[in-house]
């Protein structure tokens, strides 16, 4: 996966807006040490959260599973806006076949090693599609959905049909707008062991793409 931070506010909103409170404008700092224990202080320990809500990233998140947008999808508090497969499916319809008419068994039996699969040059033209788990039979089975979704398309069904047929490892991109608030509570639950595996991927990308002066107020959501 590929996380860029496209924009993210500044520490001093923040810390200015919880001195709005208290009209205590003259003790800011301009987002250094002071504003800094302020926005944890307030936000964090007094549990005045909202105040957090005034810190906001926009992140541009590509190459993960619809799998994983679909969980993604659930926290409401962010707003996401998503590659439409209705407009972009004609991506696929350039490409040659993905399996040369093989099955994921036959797929299977093709190869004796691992590294062999990944290098194989159908593979990595599909990596730029799907998502690998890792698993072979899975990712064959992913390959061979790949397929059977261009042969559709190929054959002249529109986007808006063919699309029920995507894998759930194919993969999309958006781009992701947060409060830190949120932001907490998606760390928390999403880098907990029960978390999916791609999603506690994506949640450990998102905090090493924050600025460093940021991190400190996610250092506690991280499950250890
Ligand atoms: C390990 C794991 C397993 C999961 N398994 C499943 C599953 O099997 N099936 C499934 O459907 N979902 C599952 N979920 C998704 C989960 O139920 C939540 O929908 C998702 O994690 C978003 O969390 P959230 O509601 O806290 O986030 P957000 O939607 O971003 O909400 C943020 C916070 O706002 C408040 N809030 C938002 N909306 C409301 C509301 N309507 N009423 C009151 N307070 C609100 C809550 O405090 C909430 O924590 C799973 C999540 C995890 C982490």
């Amino acid at each position: 996966m590929n996380i860029t931070l496209m924009q993210h506010s500044s520490l001093e909103v923040c810390a200015h807006a919880i001195r709005t409170c208290w009209q205590s404008f003259d003790n800011s700092d301009d987002g250094g040490e002071k504003d800094k224990d302020l926005i944890n202080r307030v936000g964090n320990k007094f549990k005045h959260a909202s105040t957090l809500e005034h810190l906001t990233y926009t992140f541009y998140i590509a190459g993960v599973s619809r799998a994983l947008l679909q969980e993604l999808a659930r926290h409401r508090m962010a707003s996401p806006s998503v590659k439409s497969t209705r407009y972009t499916l004609k991506e696929l319809k350039d490409e040659i076949s993905f399996t040369d008419g093989m099955s994921a068994v036959e797929l299977t039996e093709k190869y004796t090693n691992k590294d062999e699969v990944y290098a194989d040059k159908h593979m990595v033209r599909a990596s730029k599609y799907l998502v690998w788990t890792d698993e072979l039979i899975v990712d064959f089975s992913s390959i061979v959905a790949l397929e059977n979704l261009r042969l559709a398309l190929v054959s002249g069904i529109s986007n808006d049909k063919a699309k029920f047929c995507l894998p759930e490892s194919y993969k999309t991109e958006l781009t992701w707008t947060i409060n830190a608030r949120s932001l907490q509570n998606f760390i928390a639950l999403r880098s907990a062991k029960a978390a999916l595996w791609e999603i506690r991927d994506l949640a450990d990308a998102l905090y090493q793409a924050l600025p460093s002066e940021h991190q400190y107020l996610f250092n506690d959501c991280i499950a250890k």
